[in-house]
């Protein structure tokens, strides 16, 4: 892959004091702690941001997260983008709480690769690295991490800084592109108004492109505004791409208008949603069964509301369960057919479980049908049955309202509709879609209704 297409962007995670604001500072040379009361109290409290530049000249992106349990939701906002995790552990320390639960995290959302690096390897001996190394392997696995590359370092005297560069960059290239084409997408994890210059917003780049001058939708609340200036990584640009880190000035925004959560995003393309069909875990480790509608917090690219888990077809699911589910959200959120999301508990706020959408915009559902349950497992196995489920319950079905439902893009839609259509599944009326068997449903009325008008009126 040349060099001017990698845009891709690394995560931190591991507990409080294990080195991940420091080593992201000897990588980059970026104090990423810019808050004064980072700095006064010497912990990251929001998330950080860094260029990376890589030694063929191009830049990854770093979010560097907060390690402390009362930060996790900052540290949920800026983790859902990202290509490759950091997962840092001290080697004085070894695993700790907030290293199972960033992991826990990590899995549930499906990082897709991730580096463990051991820090302050200055301050001990090898044998126990060696000890502490196999220690942490014993908790990754069976996870994602499991073969995970482990780099050992001090960030404090530069040993093995160069090496986990080197790994850095090796994983960086065997990732696939983002979706440059896709529709735009940019979660916003930071907003900021400068007197005189109008309002900032600053996030990653899932998806898709964005040029000065474009016109965006944001939402919530779902208003169109135009781009005033992009910059890539703190530098002016004339456009972004995805995998890049983005701050936009957009003209005609207030303030007040926007939220950490919300999301630029191609104009009509995006709904919001105020539930969802999913598909949810609860992990082992969670303290207890979920009940029908238990409150729960729900995390979603930067976006965090309180939800209520509607179970379909039980009344409680059990630690290490997974089940279909529709969540009622309290406020309305971005959602997207196959976004991922972390579920912790209401009250006292752990981690514990996540899931992943089905159907963005459902129906609201009668539990204990086999029917509701039938119809969201077949919506679940796939994008084509997704697509002659959703046309079954809408009837006729433009394209670019398909594109919103689905999340999949023009093309890939277009492709679907021409394989459905070819296995008789599918049939286009005009530039409408119906489903093959709605079509002849119809037909059938047309005829009967035309036949019954010629029997009263030979
Ligand atoms: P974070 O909470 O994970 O971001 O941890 P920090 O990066 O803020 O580091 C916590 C403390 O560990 C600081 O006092 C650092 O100076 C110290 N530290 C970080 N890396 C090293 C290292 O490689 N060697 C030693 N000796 N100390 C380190
Ligand atoms: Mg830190």
């Amino acid at each position: 892959m040349s060099a001017s297409t990698r845009y891709h962007i690394i995560g931190t995670a591991g507990h409080v004091d294990h080195g991940k604001t420091v080593l992201i500072n000897k990588l980059t040379g970026i104090n990423t702690d810019r808050l004064k009361e980072e700095q006064e109290r010497g912990i990251s409290i929001d998330l950080g941001f860094a260029p990376f530049k890589l030694s063929d000249g191009s830049m990854a992106g770093v979010v560097d997260v907060p390690g402390h349990e009362k930060f996790i939701h900052n540290m949920l906002s800026g983790i859902g983008g990202i290509d490759l995790v950091l997962l840092v552990v001290d080697v004085n320390e070894g695993v700790m709480q907030q290293t199972r639960e960033h992991l826990q995290i990590l899995q549930l959302l499906q990082i897709p690769r991730g580096i463990l690096v051991l820090t302050k390897c200055d301050l001990v001996e090898e044998d126990w690295i060696d000890i502490v190394e196999e220690e942490v392997r014993e908790t990754l696995a069976g996870t994602f991490l499991e073969k995970a590359p482990c780099c050992r370092v001090s960030a404090l005297h530069g040993d093995g800084i160069a090496e986990l560069k080197q790994t850095i960059e090796e994983i960086l290239d065997e990732l696939p592109p983002r979706d440059e084409d896709g529709p735009t997408r940019l979660p916003i994890d930071r907003h900021f108004t400068i007197s005189g210059f109008g309002t900032v917003v600053t996030g990653t780049l899932l998806s898709g492109r964005i040029k000065v001058g474009d016109t965006v939708e944001v939402l919530p609340p779902g208003e169109t505004v135009r781009v005033r200036e992009v910059q890539v990584h703190g530098e002016k640009a004339e456009v972004a791409r995805a995998g890049q880190r983005v701050a936009l000035n957009l003209a005609g925004l207030e303030r007040s208008d926007i939220m950490r959560g919300a999301v630029v995003a191609t104009p009509g393309f995006f709904t919001q949603t105020e539930r969802f069909d999913a598909r949810i875990n609860l992990i082992k480790e969670a303290p207890r069964p979920l009940k029908f509608r238990d409150p729960v917090h729900l995390h979603m690219g930067t976006a965090k509301v309180t939800a209520r888990v509607a179970l379909l077809d039980r009344d409680e699911m059990k630690q290490g369960e997974s089940v279909l589910a529709q969540i009622h959200l309290d406020s309305p959120l971005v959602a997207h057919r196959q976004d991922r999301f972390i579920i912790r508990s209401y009250s006292p706020m752990t981690t514990i479980g996540g899931g992943q959408i089905i159907d963005p915009a459902p129906a609201k559902h009668k539990r204990y049908r086999d029917d509701v349950m039938k119809a969201l497992t077949e919506l679940e196995s796939g994008e084509g049955s997704f697509i002659v489920q959703k046309l079954a319950e809408l009837g006729c079905v433009k394209l670019k309202e398909l594109e919103q439902t689905s999340g999949l893009g023009r093309e890939r839609i277009t492709a679907l509709l021409e394989n459905l259509a070819a296995a008789d599944q599918v049939s286009r009326i005009g530039d409408q879609w119906v489903t093959v068997e709605t079509a002849r449903a119809w037909q059938r009325v047309l005829i009967e209704t035309v036949e019954s008008y010629h029997r009263e009126n030979p």
